[in-house]
């Protein structure tokens, strides 16, 4: 049987490369994203032959479409989508300068729109797809200092949940994972200055790794989850319990 392709958008290092990981375990092929060479031969020596590292920078939409629409030739289609990539960029909104704002969103909510114009219609074609989409706790309570991220990963949200009813019936599920406070690159730096005030407002009392997020994601990704579409699956110690999900 042919291998399904995964697409994992950030998948050097943290969150994206565990991901990454658990696909390729779960004999998935995947192309891994990055921002610089280093990063793509990161993920070639991660994944060996079970995948590959492509250069892909969401701040240039141009080129972003137009390395997707060359691997959609070249695979003739996408099985799995997982949009992982994001960044932060704090500030008080008073003082939040429209680099900042553009730079965030751009990054975190405008590619996932880009990107996914370019590979559904053959997911549709297929009538298979699974799009699973990283959003974060953050996204559903705010924070100080995070308009521009919070308004992007809240952005990922209603965005997910639209396109899951539009896609649903042709064989596509689109669904969301929002992790709580997880040690990588993007939050070590917070997560050791400050860990007695985080961990207080955690219940199992501790932070969450890379992994915890993978194996929701590879879940998602599977058969096992084909009844599942829309929903925003919170992986976070219990920080935040969202009745509404
Ligand atoms: P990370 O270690 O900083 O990794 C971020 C990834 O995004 C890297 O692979 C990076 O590639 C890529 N990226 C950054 N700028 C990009 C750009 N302009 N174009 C394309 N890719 C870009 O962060 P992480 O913690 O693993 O985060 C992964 C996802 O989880 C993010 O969406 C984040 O918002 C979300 N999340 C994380 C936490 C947490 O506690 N860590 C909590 C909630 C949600 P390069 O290295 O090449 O720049």
């Amino acid at each position: 049987m042919k291998k399904k392709i995964a697409l994992v958008t950030g998948a050097n290092k943290g969150i994206g490369k565990k991901i990454s990981i658990e696909l390729a375990n779960s004999k998935i092929y995947v192309i891994g994203t990055a921002t610089t060479e280093i990063g793509v031969n990161i993920i070639k020596k991660t994944l060996q032959n079970k995948g590959i590292g492509i250069l892909i920078d969401f701040t240039k939409i141009y080129i972003t479409k137009k390395i997707i629409k060359k691997l959609i030739k070249k695979y003739k289609n996408i099985d799995i989508f997982v949009h992982n990539a994001g960044i932060i960029n704090d500030n008080l909104l008073i003082t939040m300068p429209d680099i900042k704002w553009n730079n965030v969103i751009d990054v975190n909510l405008s590619s996932i729109f880009h990107i996914t114009k370019i590979i559904i219609p053959t997911m549709i074609k297929k009538k298979y797809g699974r799009i699973i989409v990283i959003s974060s706790v953050i996204g559903c309570t705010g924070q100080k200092g995070q308009t521009n991220y919070a308004a992007s990963k809240s952005g990922l949200i209603g965005f997910s949940k639209s396109l899951a009813l539009e896609v649903a019936s042709l064989g596509i599920t689109v669904n969301l994972v929002s992790p709580g406070y997880i040690i990588t690159d993007m939050t070590k730096k917070i997560l050791s200055s400050k860990k007695k005030e985080i961990i207080k407002k955690i219940p199992m009392k501790r932070y969450g790794t890379p992994q915890d997020i993978a194996y929701v994601v590879s879940f998602l990704s599977s058969e096992k989850s084909s009844y599942i579409t829309g929903q925003n699956i919170h992986v976070n110690g219990g920080m935040y319990v969202d009745l509404a999900t």
